[in-house]
């Protein structure tokens, strides 16, 4: 995956979330933080946003897939 991949990647995010409307009001939200997590082994971007009209908070959880693509290690688990 290359940059432009990425950049496509962080924009689309950027695009559902204008494209989301407060479920309170209808307002629009505002990213107020962006963080990686690792859920079960998957990184996912967490994206904090405000409803900058009501104040409404919502976290919008994007996968983020070229994590994995520039860090590539097999995991193996052993399960007992
Ligand atoms: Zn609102």
């Amino acid at each position: 995956m290359n940059l432009n991949e990425v950049m496509k990647f962080v924009e689309s995010e950027y695009i559902v979330i204008n494209n989301t409307p407060c479920e309170i009001c209808g307002g629009d939200f505002l990213t107020e933080s962006v963080g990686l997590t690792f859920e079960n082994g998957k990184p996912e971007n967490i994206t904090h946003c405000v409803c900058e009209n009501c104040g409404h908070e919502r976290e919008f959880s994007f996968r983020a897939p070229f994590i994995g693509a520039m860090n590539q290690e097999p995991e193996q688990e052993e399960l007992n």
